[in-house]
């Protein structure tokens, strides 16, 4: 039997911290968290229990932990790791203790069950990792194992044996374990222990994404774009939709209540739409052969055999020479093929028709059984949202009830201290949130079921209390505020410490700060996750990255794709646009003199503005490598209608 909860989680931040200029290691700011934020982000979906030791900067690791403990050795003096560990088995309240050092952001995703799994199959005391190592590889050298003991599983009773060890003076971590019954565990992946020693490695490792490629989840070994090299909106985009998948839940429900719900299974018509071959005008059913033949033959005149109504066919069978009065929508009668329009008949009599020749051509104003929808055809495919003319042609088919995916539920809060909720005094220095306002907008328009959670302060227990209920209550979770690097630095603390959440700078404008990724919460029963997009504060920036990432990820998720039309309207002023990232302006379209679509600006372009918005109704969208618009230039638009 193995289990995580028999796991408390052990992590070593105890160093003197010499080699990082003397700062602490572990609070060094990595990939849009701190180093040890990656180190208890990784180990606590692995453990039941988590806990940090350090000796110095101890609020700032409580803040990095969100809570949990954090404690100092016993031993007095810097006594490196085992000193550690005797405090590390001393409180530990399970049968297990998982070390790992605070330095390690790339630590297995597998660590704890395979070490597990091995201290269990040998009977052991210790399981610790070890890796092939490779001198030199340019001169050939031959690989050696490495083993690695700041990564080990202990039993929480050697206690007593690490005393004694302890008490005879000696130090060294591999000493002791020399005394121990130890189990080796063999993992592939040598880069995955790297730590990060030296301020020089940890910006190394900041920007070579690439050599973490196989330790650390894909969101954050992807470009994540720096202050230099910002990451462009459509590579974004894509690494997103690439890991989101729709949810599988179906429900049924009847036409009224499918409206703007999203169709979880194509519709095969079972009928043919018009079922009959029928009239598309008021006039004369005819045999195409009777109509004049050229300008030579003269008008003909046929005699009116009887009238078709819609609902109310005329049952005989029409004859040379003959006609038969229809109304749109009746049944074509036998021998006819064609329909007069009334409209154009050169005369009418009593009970006459006389059509002149080229009025119609043969088969005109005859609409076909089945040419609007063919019987046993896809009507509708599955990831259709419903909109009237949707509802209106399943009703077309007789159908009542379509099956429609469960709707996609969305929670959404604000975070900042300065923000105030509405009804509550404006303090000196704060801005009532409009931001909850906006995404409940555009969330309800998506047809998303939203739960607003009010305004979390910048704390970080509130942070995490208000991430973790989100966690069990929604399948996603929007904020505002907080993830960009002058924010509060914690929100991003508990962001990363709560899943695989990746900080994004991207090149684009308003909306460059983003946190994407999928938070969890195995704290109480059984294990939640939600996917959370961490918007920008400011309230422009927000609607603009709403529309540009977390629409069409939610979209996906609900199981529909996002279809938006770019049009082209001409720059009816000229726009500045730097080159290197996407800029959304904020534009009003309309109609121009010659009859064509042009657009000119809102005015102020600031993130802040929300003004912009309202008064706009397209985003001008300048591209990534674009320059300075000039006027009379094409740009792309996104219009509002159908989106906001
Ligand atoms: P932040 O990213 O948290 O630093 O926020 C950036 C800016 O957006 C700050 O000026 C905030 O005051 C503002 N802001 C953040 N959240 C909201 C909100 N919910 N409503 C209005 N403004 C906000
Ligand atoms: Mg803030």
């Amino acid at each position: 039997m193995t289990s995580s909860t028999s796991i408390t989680g052990w992590v070593l931040a105890g160093g003197r911290g010499t080699r990082m200029g003397r700062v602490d290691k572990g609070l060094q700011p990595f990939r849009g968290a701190t180093l040890v934020g990656h180190v208890l982000a990784r180990l606590a979906p692995q453990v039941g229990a988590i806990a940090i030791n350090a000796n110095r900067n101890l609020p700032q690791y409580q803040a990095a932990a969100a809570g949990m403990a954090v404690v100092p050795d016993h031993l007095d003096g810097f006594e490196g790791p085992l000193a550690g560990l005797q405090t590390g088995l001393r409180q530990c309240a399970t049968e297990l203790l998982l070390t790992a050092p605070c330095d390690s952001p790339f630590l297995p995703p597998d660590l704890a069950a395979r070490l597990q799994a091995a201290l269990l199959a040998n009977g052991a005391d210790v399981a610790l990792a070890v890796t092939m190592e490779v001198d030199q590889p340019e001169h050939g050298g031959a690989p050696r194992r490495q083993r690695h003991p700041v990564f080990s599983l202990l039993k929480a009773s050697l206690l007593p044996q690490l005393d004694a060890y302890l008490a005879t003076g000696a130090r060294r971590m591999e000493g002791w374990f020399n005394t121990l019954r130890v189990a080796e565990v063999l993992f592939d992946d040598a880069a995955a222990f790297r730590n990060i020693n030296t301020l020089e490695e940890l910006q190394r490792h900041e920007q070579d994404n690439a050599c973490a490629a196989t330790a650390v989840p894909r969101e954050a070994v992807a470009a994540t774009g720096s202050d230099a090299d910002p990451l462009p909106v459509d590579q974004a985009l894509r690494l997103m939709l690439d890991r989101i998948a729709s949810i599988d839940a179906t429900e049924q429900a009847t036409l009224h209540a499918a409206l703007d719900r999203v169709l979880a299974e194509e519709i095969i018509s079972p009928i043919n739409v018009p079922a009959y071959d029928n009239s598309a005008m008021d006039g004369y059913a005819l045999r195409g052969a009777d109509l004049p033949l050229d300008s030579m033959t003269g008008p003909v005149t046929l005699a009116v055999i009887g009238a078709a109504y819609a609902g109310r066919a005329w049952e005989g069978r029409v004859g040379a020479g003959q006609c038969v009065r229809i109304m749109t929508g009746a049944a074509m009668p036998a021998g006819c093929d064609s329909v007069l329009p009334q409209e154009l008949a050169a005369a009418i009599g009593h009970d006459t028709v006389t059509i002149a020749h080229g009025a119609i051509g043969a088969g005109a104003n005859r609409r076909f059984a089945g040419e609007d929808l063919a019987q046993g055809g896809v009507a509708l495919a599955a990831g259709t949202v419903l909109r009237p003319a949707h509802l209106g042609l399943v009703a077309s088919l007789g159908i009542g009830q379509v099956t429609v995916r469960r709707r996609l539920r969305v929670a959404f809060f604000s975070t900042g201290d300065e923000l105030r909720a509405l009804g509550q005094p404006l303090d000196d220095g704060c801005v009532y949130d409009s931001n909850r306002y906006t995404l409940f907008g555009m969330l309800t328009r998506l047809g998303c079921e939203v739960l607003d959670m009010g305004i979390v302060g910048d704390d970080p227990h509130a942070l995490e209390a208000a991430l973790r209920a989100a966690c069990r209550n929604a399948d996603a979770i929007v904020t505002s505020g907080g993830v960009s690097e002058g924010a509060a630095d914690y929100t991003r603390d508990i962001m990363a410490l709560l899943g695989d959440v990746a900080f994004w700078k991207l090149a684009m404008r308003p909306g460059r700060p983003l946190a994407f990724g999928q938070v969890r919460d195995n704290a109480g029963d059984g294990d939640a996750s939600a996917w959370l997009f961490g918007l920008p504060g400011n309230p422009v920036a927000v609607m603009v990255s709403f529309y540009l990432f977390a629409r069409p990820a939610l979209l996906r998720m609900m199981g529909a794709e996002s279809r938006q039309t770019m049009l082209r309207a001409r720059a009816a002023q000229p726009m500045r646009k730097r080159p290197g990232r996407t800029e959304y302006q904020r534009g009003i379209v309309s109609m121009g003199a010659d009859g064509a679509p042009q657009v000119r600006l809102t005015g102020a372009q600031g993130s802040g503005i929300l003004s912009s918005m309202t008064d706009a109704n397209c985003i001008v969208v300048l591209a990534h490598g674009q320059g300075h618009v000039a006027d009379g230039d094409m740009v792309d638009i996104l219009p509002f209608e159908g989106l906001l």
